[in-house]
C-alpha cells in the first residue's frame, strides 16, 4: 500500500474522551473513529491489524478441527424463551420487535441459535464430535461501554460451540480448544495466561480466561509462585486458616452490648474510637441483587468480591446500594447497620463466622454492639466464600505465597455440559438407538479486544509498538527522497521486492518532511522501518530500524529485500512453533 493513497489521518493530540492508551493511540493514529458510545468504525489501518488476528484465528481453529459457519447477528425471542435467557439476561440483551410486533434481539452470543443448528442437523452419535465456529460481529448493551475497543457494545468475536456424545469427551473438546487458544496468543506474540474463571450467564460447569497481561487490565488474576494455580479473583478460592475451625468456650464469649459509638460512620473511625482494629469489626454492606436489598458481612479490613456473591445469591446482577437507596430501600442507618436483629435478607462471608467478640453496627445512629459473636447473636440466611482473595492469603491448592497481577480478559472457554441440549432438546442417537442428551462446550475470543489488549502492552511514548503477527504491515519504507527521481525509483523497486516476498509493506511516498514521516512510523506502530535517504544516495545502504527497541542497522541496497524479508519470517516462524 502507498501511505499517500492510503486513508490514515494521524493526530498528535491525545482526544479527550479516550482515558486508556490503546483507545488514545488507535485514534491518534488513526485505525479507529467513534460512531457514538461503545460504537467504532474500524478505518483501513485498524482493520488490516483485525484481519491479521481473524487469520490467525481461523488456522488454528481450523487446525483444531472446528469448522467454520456464519450465523444471523438478529436471532428471534422464541429461542431465548427456550433456553430460558429472553428473561434471565438483563439489559445487556438489545430485545426489539419487527413490523409484525414479534421479538428479536441482537446476538451477544450464539448458544441458542448454535443448539437449534445441532439439534437439526446432527442426529447420531456417527457425527459426533463437532466443532462450529463463526467470526461476527457481536452486540453487547453495556452498563459502561469504555476504554474504545476494549468495552465497546458492538464488537468482534470469534466464537465456537462443541458438541460431544459424554462429559468425558465434551472434555477432551475441552482441552483441544485449550490447547488452540494457547496457540493463538502465543503466535500472537502476546504475554498472556490462562486463569481459572467464574462462568457467569453463560453458564456451565467450569472455564478458563486467556488473559493478555498489562496494568490497565480491568481484570485482576491471582497466581501462585509455588505451583501452577492461576484464576481470576472473581473466582479465586479463599482458605481460611486452619486455626480459624476450632472452638471457643462459652465463657469467652462476651455478652452482646449496646455503646454509643457518636460520628463513627467508617470501619476505621469505630475501630480507632472502640481502641480495636478493623479485623475486630463486622462490616455490614447493603447490596442491591436483583433490585432486593442484601446486608453482606465481611470482616472489617476485607472487601466484597462481587462476582461470588452474585453466585452464592444466584442472582443476575448485584451492585452495592448508594447511601440513599440503602436508606430507602431499608430505613437502615447507613454507617450503623449491622447483623444483629437486621430485618432483611443476610449473607455472611465465611470468615465474618470465626469471629469472637466482634463490633457491629446496632441498627441505630452512633451505636454499635460489642461482643458480637456470630451463630448465638445473629444467623445469616447463607455462609460462603465472599471476599477478595490477597497476596496475604496463601494458594488454595498448595498454600504457597501468591501474587495479585492485572490483565485483560481476550478469550473465555466453558464447559457448558447440557444447560443448552438439555433446554432446547439437543439429543442424538447413540450406539444403541437410545436418545441422548448432546454435552456442549463454547469457546470466545474478543478478536477486537485483543488489537486494543496488544496495544496496552506494547507501546511507547511514541506510539504503538505492534506485535509483528498483529501489525497492519510488517515493514514500512521511507522515502526521503521524494523529489529525486532515483531514489523514487529504488523504493519503488525495494517496494516490489518486499510484496514478491510475501511481505505487508507501507511505503511512505508522501511529499513530507523527514521528522513528520519519522513520527507517524512510530505512531501507527509498523514493527520494521526502512529508511531510503541520504546514505543511500551517497553509499548505496539503507538504515532498517526495529520499533521495539529502536535498534538500527545499515544494510547495502541489493541485500536489504532479501535481508528483512528473512527477519520477518523468523520471527512468525518462532512464534510459530
Ligand atoms: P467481560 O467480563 O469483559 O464483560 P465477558 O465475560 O462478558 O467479558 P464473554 O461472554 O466470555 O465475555 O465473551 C468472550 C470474549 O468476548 C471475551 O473474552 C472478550 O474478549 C470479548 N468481549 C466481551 N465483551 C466485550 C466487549 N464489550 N467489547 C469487546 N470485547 C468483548
Ligand atoms: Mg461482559
Amino acid at each position: 500500500m502507498r501511505y499517500s493513497q492510503m486513508l490514515i489521518r494521524t493526530a498528535k493530540e491525545v482526544p479527550a474522551e479516550a482515558e486508556v492508551i490503546s483507545h488514545q493511540l488507535l485514534l491518534r493514529a488513526g485505525c479507529i473513529r467513534k460512531l457514538t458510545s461503545g460504537l467504532y468504525t474500524y478505518l483501513p489501518l485498524g482493520l488490516a491489524a483485525l484481519k491479521k488476528m481473524e487469520a490467525i484465528v481461523r488456522e488454528e481453529m481450523n487446525r483444531a478441527g472446528a469448522q467454520e459457519l456464519l450465523m444471523p447477528m438478529v436471532q428471534p425471542a422464541d429461542l431465548w424463551e427456550e433456553s430460558g435467557r429472553w428473561t434471565q439476561y438483563g439489559p445487556e440483551l438489545l430485545r426489539f420487535q419487527d413490523r409484525h410486533n414479534r421479538d428479536y434481539c441482537l446476538g451477544p452470543t450464539h448458544e441458542e441459535v448454535i443448539t437449534d443448528i445441532a439439534r437439526r442437523e446432527l442426529h447420531s452419535y456417527r457425527q459426533l464430535p463437532v466443532n462450529l465456529y463463526q467470526i461476527q460481529t457481536k452486540f453487547r448493551d453495556e452498563i459502561r461501554p469504555r476504554f474504545g475497543l476494549m468495552r465497546g457494545r458492538e464488537f468482534l468475536m470469534k466464537d465456537a460451540y462443541s458438541f460431544d456424545v459424554s462429559d468425558e469427551a465434551a472434555s477432551q473438546s475441552y482441552q483441544t480448544m485449550h490447547n488452540a487458544y494457547t496457540r493463538i496468543f502465543q503466535r500472537c506474540g502476546l504475554e498472556f495466561r490462562a486463569v481459572e474463571a467464574d462462568s457467569g450467564s453463560i453458564g456451565g460447569s467450569f472455564s478458563h480466561e486467556f488473559m493478555v497481561l498489562a496494568e490497565t487490565g480491568e481484570d485482576t488474576l491471582v497466581t501462585c509462585r509455588e505451583c501452577e494455580y492461576a484464576a481470576n479473583v472473581e473466582k479465586a478460592k479463599v482458605v481460611l486458616p486452619d486455626t480459624a475451625s476450632k472452638t471457643v468456650p462459652a465463657t469467652e464469649l462476651n455478652d452482646c452490648t449496646k455503646v454509643e459509638t457518636p460520628g463513627t460512620k467508617t470501619v476505621d473511625r469505630v475501630a480507632e474510637f472502640l481502641q480495636v482494629t478493623a479485623k475486630d469489626v463486622i462490616k455490614t454492606m447493603i447490596y442491591l441483587a436483583d433490585d432486593e436489598p442484601v446486608a453482606v458481612l465481611v470482616r472489617g479490613d476485607r472487601e466484597v468480591q462481587s462476582v461470588k456473591l452474585k453466585k452464592l445469591l444466584d442472582a443476575n446482577e448485584v451492585e452495592l446500594a448508594e447511601n440513599d437507596t440503602a436508606w430507602k430501600l431499608t430505613k437502615l442507618p447507613v454507617g450503623y447497620i449491622g447483623p444483629v436483629n437486621i430485618p432483611i435478607k443476610m449473607v455472611a462471608d465465611q470468615e465474618v463466622m470465626t469471629m469472637i467478640n466482634a463490633v457491629a453496627g446496632a441498627n441505630e445512629k452512633g451505636h454499635h454492639l460489642t461482643g458480637v459473636n456470630p451463630g448465638r447473636d445473629f444467623s445469616p440466611a447463607a455462609v460462603g466464600d465472599l471476599r477478595q482473595i490477597t497476596e496475604m492469603d496463601c494458594c488454595p491448592v498448595c498454600k504457597g505465597s501468591l501474587e495479585l497481577t492485572e490483565g485483560i480478559e481476550v478469550g473465555h472457554i466453558f464447559k457448558l455440559g447440557t444447560k443448552y441440549s438439555e433446554a432446547m432438546h439437543a439429543v442424538y442417537q447413540d450406539q444403541e438407538g437410545k436418545e441422548q442428551t448432546m454435552v456442549m462446550g463454547c469457546y470466545g475470543i474478543g478478536i477486537s479486544r485483543v488489537v486494543a489488549a496488544a496495544i496496552e502492552q506494547n507501546h511507547d511514548e511514541n506510539g504503538i509498538i505492534f506485535p509483528l503477527p498483529l501489525a497492519p504491515f510488517q515493514v514500512i519504507i521511507l522515502n526521503l527522497g521524494i523529489k529525486n527521481d532515483e531514489t523514487c525509483a529504488a523504493t519503488e523497486k525495494l517496494y516490489q521486492d518486499l510484496r514478491g516476498a510475501g511481505l505487508d509493506v507501507l511505503l511512505d511516498d508522501r511529499d513530507e518532511r523527514p521528522g513528520s514521516k519519522f513520527k507517524d512510523a512510530d505512531l501507527i506502530g509498523i514493527p520494521y522501518r526502512i529508511t531510503v535517504g541520504k546514505t543511500w544516495e551517497k553509499e548505496g545502504k539503507v538504515e532498517v530500524r526495529t520499533r521495539r527497541d529502536g535498534s538500527t542497522s545499515l544494510l547495502a541496497y541489493e541485500q536489504a529485500a532479501s535481508t528483512i524479508a528473512t527477519m520477518v519470517q523468523d520471527e512468525l516462524a518462532a512464534l510459530n512453533q
